[in-house]
């Protein structure tokens, strides 16, 4: 790539002088082709969104495939020269980097310095990111701007061996722990190692709106991330057993959606109390359709939730033959009740996947608090492990289920954890 800015290494220099940073590292969303404008601008709001939440001023800039974080200096602190950015501004870099870690469409979050395009602070940043680092390196040069004094080898060999004298470590091309990447830019130099994982997957509202059905188990968060991951905006519903339970499954589906926030921003949950209607379904002589009755009616309220949020998907923590009202026949069922699409994430995953994952995004250790699970009230000694959907239908006429699932959705309470 040529570049037609006539910026002098002069100018950059002062343009420049070293600074810590944050650089992300884009996935899929580069592939996109035609959506690639609307996917990064996404991605820029959702990163803007979460790092205002951390309080910290920082300013995005985009480059071929990256975003750059910048945390400016505040007015007084320090003193102008290459040492003014101290341990403060540092601490503010790292706090931004953790935040953006968990914004879905990034594949990496790298700590970086932006230095001024002379060898002399390549080098000086370089050492600086290997300090700590043990195992053997590689230095990965590239060239966007061919002004740079030094060729891309030329520049791998100078800072590999600055770095080997500075910490003693051994370079290893084709296995290193550590890779030191240099990036020579127009105006500036970015060095930065391989940092973080980020989320990966796509920026949150990239693919529209759904409603999540959380219990306060340990599926459906990991359910409701996995789609968030996939571009879904998440609404949380969740049925509490109240006035036949306690509160406590209303505290963890709040804990919950909380926990669940930092991957999108502004999240709801409204729950809806249930025990009323699940009376009445038993009432009505569900008998062994109980349970998968109630999911029935859980569903055609969250679809009249989701007509109200003009969400267009529902998302449920099914995994295939996990228990008895999630056979296939059953799940049949379930499809029956609505018209919108009910997405369901982890119907291939095994109980110990789901689990390694409530854990990765912090969810197991609330779902795994002890509640009333509203299921388990009324359930029957036998569930129906082969519902049919004409059965339910009959029960659902009875009760005017329709009915009672718009009027459940109208009323259901609204939070907004912060
Ligand atoms: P989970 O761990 O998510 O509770 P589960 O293994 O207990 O799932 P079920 O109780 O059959 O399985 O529930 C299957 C799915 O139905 C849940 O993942 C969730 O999406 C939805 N669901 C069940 N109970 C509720 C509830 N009380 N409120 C909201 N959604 C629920
Ligand atoms: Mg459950």
């Amino acid at each position: 790539m040529t570049v037609s800015d006539p910026v002098t290494a002069a100018e950059s220099a002062q343009q420049a002088a070293a600074e810590p940073c944050v650089l992300l590292k884009l996935g899929e969303i580069v592939l996109k082709g035609r959506n690639r404008h609307q996917f990064q601008r996404m991605l820029e709001q959702n990163i803007r969104a979460a790092v205002k939440d951390t309080g910290i001023r920082a300013d995005l800039t985009r480059r071929e495939g990256v975003v750059i974080l910048r945390v400016p200096l505040q007015p007084g602190a320090g003193q102008p020269g290459a040492s003014q950015y101290g341990a403060e501004h540092a601490a503010a870099v790292e706090q931004v980097l953790q935040r953006v870690a968990d914004v879905p469409g990034i594949v990496r979050v790298c700590r970086a310095w932006r230095v001024a395009k002379t060898p002399e602070a390549t080098v000086e940043a370089a050492i600086d990111l290997t300090r700590g680092i043990t195992g053997p390196f590689a230095v990965r040069p590239r060239r966007r701007d061919k002004r740079f004094p030094l060729t891309s080898s030329e520049i791998a060999v100078l800072v590999g061996r600055e770095i080997q004298k500075a910490h003693g470590l051994r370079v290893d091309l084709g296995r290193p722990e550590t890779e030191v990447f240099i990036e020579v830019d127009a105006r500036e130099v970015f060095v930065f190692t391989s940092g973080l994982p980020g989320q990966g997957g796509l920026p949150v509202g990239m693919s529209g709106r759904a409603v999540a059905l959380m219990s306060g188990g340990i599926d459906s968060p990991v359910a409701a991330y996995r789609m968030m991951r996939r571009g879904l905006r998440c609404t949380f519903i969740h049925f509490s057993g109240m006035p036949l339970t306690g509160p406590e499954s209303v505290y963890k589906a709040y804990a919950l959606t909380r926990g669940l926030d930092r991957f999108q921003g502004g999240s709801r949950l409204f729950v809806v109390p249930f025990g009323k209607t699940q009376q009445a379904l038993a009432s009505s002589g569900a008998d062994r359709l109980q349970v998968v009755a109630q999911r029935r009616l859980m569903l055609k309220t969250a679809e009249a939730l989701a007509r109200r949020m003009r969400a267009s998907a529902l998302i449920t923590g099914d995994s295939l033959g996990q228990v008895s009202s999630q056979t296939l026949q059953n799940i049949t069922a379930l499809d029956d009740a609505v018209g919108l699409p009910i997405m369901r994430p982890l119907i291939g995953w095994d109980k110990t996947e789901i689990m390694a994952e409530a854990r990765r995004i912090r969810t197991l250790s609330i779902s795994e608090l002890p509640d009333q699970d509203c299921c388990t009230l009324l359930t029957p000694k036998r569930v129906e492990t082969r519902a049919r959907i004409d059965d339910l239908r009959k029960i659902e006429t009875r009760l005017d289920a329709d009915e009672i699932a718009d009027q459940l959705a109208a009323s259901a309470q609204e939070y907004r954890p912060e």
